[in-house]
């Protein structure tokens, strides 16, 4: 019996100890040069491929490398550039798109479907005319194959995922027809340097919307048959539910689907497999960190086999790209052996997909006997979520009556999300205690310093409501993490955010409760300093569920309600330690939402409760806040007024103002602080411009509800660029201010 085909869809991309986050680092800084960071970048994708290679894998995806983007690298190579970088060229050009530069703002941002990946939008002018520039990528490729040889599989991202997602002012219709010869004529390059398949990513596939998009893929897939390579179309993060007859149906060789979300195998068996096709059938989780259960494995295989027809229409693949997962979990010796031994990153990734192509499970289960031993279960907290009741989610007050009770403010009341400049100086500290060369007196002194800094940054520039910093926190869910039960930490398991931001998610591993207070001792710090309030800082449980890797064995709203209650906790003990006002960030909540439109429900009812659970038995005289960045809001309008916070702060200078408008059009009822300007660039905003901003805002949000906040957290900036933006924020303020109050009088 041979054994199946493997493939993979993707690789980290960062370097194994984040080469490319240094060399991006160095070169924006002018210490490292354009040679130093190409190497570096194809240093980090030539490991990638060759640890491919050395798991056997039979076709490995390539170009999923990156300098920032892959989305942004899509659009540069079909010239898909909007007029204002123009006259840029090159790699400045590659990075004003993705970071903005003084006057050309960057590309919006937003999240890759329902991953914690942040892609640069598309943005396709009416004036563009697509033009082919790919040769960084027939570069990338003909390296891959001098190592990998007919392994290397492409790896394109498809015309209709491309212009679905992109922002365009041109018609679809006529884009994709302007694209697809780009596209052929880029196939025609990959066949004559012998490339036999390419795969094309059209995750749009799994969307509710995919239906309307059915024309479009019909007529360019019939297009892109005529290429005469083998087209692997693949898709992932969820089944492709009703579109299943029709995409079944499309001229391509390879279909590749994702097996641990949505029900593709019962779709399979209902509307069976076309005989035309290869299943590359995504098996092993892309998105998640756990070994596979080899009984279950041993099923699945032997049912797709059956449904398909044989074993060379099957071949064994990843999930989704392995670009969610860190490189490897071999490297966290800290981890307690029984947890560390059923955690699969990338490279036991790599090694479970030849496992099971080869039909070689045998041993695997005893690792989950020795977890399940070992994992926390904690009776107390499961008893308190089973116990809970509608009065647990519904805060004693509606807004209007509890309003007059909370913390009273100017008109326009300035603030700022959350974070202050995490300076090497805060880094390093943080790193000295970590390794245990600072005692916590040292320590604590040296954070409440920092504190006492940007207190008094903000009460100089005169802001209304203030931060503490968060100088204590490496990262927004492990700070939590890390006072939590049932999380388990990795040193080296860093995977990408956008850009070269890097996160190292948690491991839900048990259950979680909170031992003791989480923030109480730096709010008090930084409130004993000043007359003005000082907003408590908690990161919402769902931000923290969907920002970190939770077992996939128990359902998420229960791990969300644990972290909910305790969180609820921590709100008291704020309250009682003073705090007026308190924000529970849910950056988070929207990329939760699941693909298909039938299941928003469902999520949206447990994660607006989890929220509510955390914020309800607050004081009506605490006014609540929340925050929310980098998404897409319109769809989730109701669910942000479920959440019933006093006050809401959202990104949107990458946005054009339009999560402002579908809040203004929806009606929002509460207070809103819609951001003024992009903390992701490192221009420094002019009052006139955030008082034009304001000024737009307005036509949007009354007056009285109107909050004045930078766009997110400003941890990615220095302190040379918070001051005078800062400075002008209020600047634009008091204008606005003084003209009301000539105006009233
Ligand atoms: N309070 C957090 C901060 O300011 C919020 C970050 C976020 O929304 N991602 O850093
Ligand atoms: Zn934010």
């Amino acid at each position: 019996m041979t054994d199946f085909l493997t493939q993979t869809l993707g690789y980290p991309r960062i370097g194994k100890d984040r080469e490319l986050k240094r060399a991006l680092e160095a070169y924006w800084k002018g210490t490292g040069d354009a040679d130093q960071l190409l190497t570096t970048f194809r240093q980090v994708a030539e490991e990638g491929w060759r640890a491919q290679l050395a798991a056997g894998i039979d076709r490995v995806g390539v170009g999923s490398a990156t300098l920032y983007d892959q989305m942004l690298d899509w659009s540069i190579r079909f010239g898909l550039i909007p007029e204002r970088f123009s006259a840029l060229k090159g790699l400045d050009r590659y990075f004003a798109m993705a970071r903005g530069e003084p006057g050309i703002p960057a590309l919006e941002m937003t999240k890759w479907f329902d991953t914690n990946y942040h892609y640069l939008v598309p943005e396709i002018d009416a004036g563009v005319t697509p033009e082919a520039d790919y040769g960084d990528f027939l570069d990338l490729v003909e390296r891959a194959q001098r190592i990998l040889g007919a392994r290397a599989v492409p790896i394109i991202v498809g015309p209709v995922t491309l212009l679905f997602l992109a922002r365009r002012s041109t018609d679809f219709e006529l884009t994709l027809q302007a694209l697809l010869p780009l596209y052929l004529s880029l196939l025609n390059r990959l066949s004559d340097m012998g490339v036999e398949e390419v795969q094309f990513h059209e995750p749009a596939l799994v969307l509710s919307e995919a239906g309307e998009l059915r024309p479009y893929f019909e007529s360019a897939y019939m297009a892109l048959s005529g290429s005469g390579l083998a087209i692997n179309l693949v898709s992932y993060f969820d089944d492709l539910g009703e579109s299943y007859p029709w995409v079944s149906a499309l001229p391509v060789s390879i279909l590749s689907l994702d097996f641990t979300r949505g029900d593709t195998l019962s779709l399979i068996g209902t509307h069976g497999w076309p005989e035309d096709k290869v299943l590359g059938a995504g098996i092993v989780d892309g998105r998640s960190v756990w070994r596979i259960n080899p009984v279950q494995m041993t099923e699945l295989v032997e049912a797709l086999r059956e449904v398909v027809g044989g074993r060379d229409r099957l071949r064994i693949g990843a999930s989704s790209s392995l670009q969610f997962v860190p490189y490897t979990a071999g490297r966290e010796r800290e981890l307690p052996e029984p947890l560390r031994g059923v955690l699969a990153f990338a490279e036991e990734k790599l090694e479970e997909l030849r496992a099971i192509a080869t039909g070689d499970l045998q041993g695997r289960g005893e690792i989950w006997t020795d977890f399940y031993a070992f994992a926390p279960a904690d009776a107390s907290v499961q008893a308190r979520v089973s116990r809970l009741e509608a009065g647990d989610f519904t805060r004693s007050l509606p807004y209007g009556d509890r309003r007059p009770l909370q913390v009273p403010l100017p008109l326009f009341p300035t603030t700022t999300i959350g974070s202050f400049p995490q300076t090497a100086q805060v880094r390093r500290l943080r790193a000295q205690y970590r390794r245990g060369e600072l005692t916590r007196e040292t320590y604590e002194a040296g954070i409440d310093a920092l504190t006492a800094y940007a207190v008094g940054v903000q009460d100089g520039l005169g802001l209304d409501m203030l931060v503490h910093g968060e100088f204590e926190r490496t990262d927004m869910v492990e700070y939590f993490a890390e006072k939590l039960t049932g999380f388990a930490f990795t040193r080296h398991g860093w995977v990408q955010s956008f850009g070269s931001r890097y996160v190292r998610p948690p491991i839900i591993y048990g259950d979680v409760a909170r031992p003791s207070a989480m923030t109480v001792r730096e709010f008090a710090v930084a409130q004993a300093l000043t007359e003005k309030p000082v907003k408590g800082m908690l990161t919402g449980p769902v931000t923290i569920l969907n920002w970190s890797y939770p077992r996939t064995d128990i359902p998420k709203q229960e791990i969300a309600f644990q972290i909910a209650l305790a969180l609820r906790d921590e709100i008291a003990d704020l309250e009682e330690a003073g705090a007026r006002a308190i924000q529970v960030d849910e950056p988070a909540l929207r990329e939760g939402l699941p693909l298909k439109r039938e299941r928003w429900d469902a999520y949206m009812t447990w994660a607006t409760d989890a929220f509510r659970l955390t914020t309800a038995l607050a004081s009506p005289a605490t006014q609540v806040h929340t925050h929310m960045c980098y998404s897409e809001f319109g769809d989730i309008l109701e669910a942000i007024e479920r959440l019933d916070a006093d006050v809401i702060s959202i990104e949107n200078a990458r946005s054009d103002d339009a999560t402002l408008r579908q809040l203004g059009a929806y009606g929002y009822p509460r207070e809103v602080g819609p951001g003024v300007y992009d903390i992701h660039s490192p221009v420094v905003p002019t009052a006139d411009f955030i008082e034009a901003k304001l000024r737009s805002f307005l036509h949007h949000v009354t007056a009285d509800r109107l909050w004045v906040n930078p766009d997110c957290g400003l941890k990615t900036r220095a302190w040379k660029e918070v001051i005078p933006s800062l400075r002008n924020m209020m600047e634009a303020v008091e204008r606005l201010r003084r003209e009301l109050i000539r105006e009233a009088g």
